[in-house]
């Protein structure tokens, strides 16, 4: 199965392979590091040692505002995104700023989880943020659909959704309350129908 002729296929190898160990599927890798998808898919079961999963990449456009917990692990993961971005000379979507930015974010999530006495994960696939769905929230962020809003009261900076069918902005720090099972709630669920300025902040 020949590579196609590019100077730097070796680079590209090793961003696979990390993007594959982080559990990327074969369309996300090869978009990113310009393989066929027959490659990728052989290259993921060398890797992997099994085959990708079937069926569509995570599309649900409202999971970051689901509930608190996935917007901080959103905010954080799109805010290294950002982060990276603003440095890099040509701020394009590429394999390295994906790798890059989700490894910061296991690094930090792992240790958040360890604070709540969370098992700790051991894999990728395991983290509330799993790689391909970080990868559709960029794609969400670049449209305008998620939007970065700074939280008045607290100065965290989470993640908003202005969306032709929805419209949602809370702050996941304080703008929630605790259940019995300590899982954070918003304080109005219902507020996600309520219109939505574009905020000032970002
Ligand atoms: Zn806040």
């Amino acid at each position: 199965m020949p590579f196609k002729n590019r100077s730097n296929i070796g680079a590209d190898l090793l961003l696979a392979k990390r993007l594959i160990q982080h559990g990327a599927r074969p369309p996300i890798v090869s978009q990113l590091c310009h393989l066929t998808r027959k490659q990728s898919i052989a290259f993921f079961k060398t890797v992997q040692g099994q085959s990708p999963k079937q069926g569509m990449l995570p599309h649900d456009h409202q999971w970051a505002i689901r509930s608190a917990h996935n917007n901080i692990h959103a905010s954080l993961f799109l805010g290294m995104i950002e982060g990276i971005r603003d440095r890099l000379p040509t701020p394009n979507l590429s394999a390295n700023l994906l790798v890059a930015a989700y490894e910061i974010y296991i690094n930090v999530a792992s240790r958040m989880l360890a604070d709540r006495q969370f098992i700790q994960p051991h894999s990728s696939q395991h983290y509330p943020l799993d790689i391909n769905r970080a990868w559709y929230l960029i794609t969400l962020l670049s449209t305008g659909d998620l939007v970065f809003i700074l939280c008045g009261r607290c100065h965290a900076r989470y993640l908003g959704m202005i969306h032709p069918d929805t419209a949602f902005s809370q702050c996941p720090i304080c703008e929630v309350w605790t259940d019995r099972s300590g899982r954070r709630r918003w304080v109005s669920a219902k507020s996600k129908n309520h219109a939505l300025n574009k905020p000032s902040a970002r």
